[in-house]
């Protein structure tokens, strides 16, 4: 999930959301949480496939640039998107603080899949004349959880994965984000 900085009133109504998706997936797998920073609700390997849903070209394009983000960054992941799966991205404007949200079903394996929702109206009000850069950062981000990140990894290094990050500068994983990738899947 995505939270934006300027809705820290509606944040509880937002992390009980999260929760509730996150102790669904938690009870399915209970034995294996191993890290803070690990997510459990991510895809069990590391090549995966997206479809795109009711999305534009511009959409479109931040798919497949945060898809090749994660393809490139040297961490193992084989992701196809615009390709039929039952796991889904879509973006449209919803009335929510959120500027993404992530949700894992079913079991922590063969089974496993995830739908992202990315809120262009909550991007497009805050950004200003970064939109694409916002967009695609979040984009980027979404699709790490797929790849088991937790949001705000405890570390003070640079990480696609915190919330405070500069979305206008950090649109690729960190150095950080990568090394975790790395070690959840070795
Ligand atoms: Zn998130």
């Amino acid at each position: 999930m995505e939270i934006s900085l300027r809705s820290l009133t509606t944040r509880t109504a937002v992390s009980t959301a999260s929760c509730v998706a996150l102790s669904a997936v938690l009870t399915m797998n209970s034995a294996s949480v191993a890290h803070a920073d690990y997510f459990s609700g991510g895809m069990p390997n590391r090549s995966f496939k997206i479809q795109a849903v009711a999305v534009n070209s511009t959409w479109m394009n931040h798919l497949r640039n945060a898809t090749n983000n994660w393809n490139s960054a040297g961490v193992g992941a084989s992701i196809k998107y615009n390709v039929p799966s039952k796991s889904t991205f879509t973006a449209g404007p919803y009335f929510r603080s959120w500027y993404g949200l992530y949700t894992g079903y079913d079991s922590r394996g063969p089974k496993r899949y995830f739908e992202i929702t990315v809120n262009s109206k909550k991007l497009s009000e805050d950004a200003g004349s970064k939109l694409s850069a916002w967009s695609l950062s979040t984009s980027t981000h979404e699709i790490g959880h797929a790849l088991s990140l937790s949001d705000n990894p405890k570390t003070t290094k640079a990480s696609l994965m915190k919330h405070s990050r500069d979305r206008a500068k950090i649109q690729k994983p960190q150095a950080y984000d990568k090394a975790e990738v790395t070690r959840i899947y070795k």
